[in-house]
């Protein structure tokens, strides 16, 4: 990441996934530690930004949520490039939404290569009686494309904060 004069190192994450999956919940979660049960349509900012430290190393996250354009196939290249994260959410409880994020993986290996730390967000485990997609089938996965893999709820705040600081570990590590 770009250092700044105080020392902290400047990180760039997006967040990619179908439209309802939870995306914009996960980031006002960890950021701001609210829940909202309605869709939140957009956050004000393009992004938000959090201070973390991960081995007595400062870092400042710029977290990119999109804002619906996700329904349109309207995100390209611009969206993402530069990032040194991105974490890819589904639902546990549609295999469809798991499907997009292997596209966006293809996507994002092919675009950027290896320089992009990739996480990987089941996300509504709190719905898991209501589980269609295999938690180990999802965890081997993510093994083979050299990413990481945790279930999440932003609703019940569970796996959240270890989804970000894992990525910021591995962020890190890879600079
Ligand atoms: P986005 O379109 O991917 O940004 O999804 P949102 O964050 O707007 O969430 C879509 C819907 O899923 C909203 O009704 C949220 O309240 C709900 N939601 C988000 N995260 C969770 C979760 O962990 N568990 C459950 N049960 N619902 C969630
Ligand atoms: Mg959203």
């Amino acid at each position: 990441g770009q250092s700044s004069s105080r020392g902290v190192q400047n990180f760039k994450v997006v967040l990619l996934g179908e439209g309802c999956v939870g995306k914009t919940s996960l980031v006002l979660r960890f950021v701001e530690d609210k829940f909202n049960d309605r869709h939140i349509s957009t956050i004000q900012a393009s992004f938000l930004t959090k201070k973390v430290s991960v081995h007595g190393r400062r870092m400042q996250l710029s977290i990119w949520d999109t804002a619906g354009q996700e329904r349109f196939h309207a995100l390209g290249p611009i969206y993402y490039r530069d990032s040194h994260g991105a974490v890819l959410v589904y639902d546990i409880t549609d295999v469809d939404s798991f499907q997009k994020v292997q596209n966006w993986v293809r996507e994002l290996r092919r675009m950027l290569g290896e320089s992009i730390c990739l996480a990987i967000a089941g996300n509504k485990s709190d719905l898991s009686d209501e589980r269609t997609v295999d938690l180990v089938e999802a965890e081997q996965y993510a093994l083979d494309v050299g990413a990481f893999h945790l279930d999440t709820s932003a609703k019940h705040n569970e796996g959240v904060e270890e989804l970000f600081m894992s990525l910021a570990d591995r962020m890190l590590a890879t600079r």
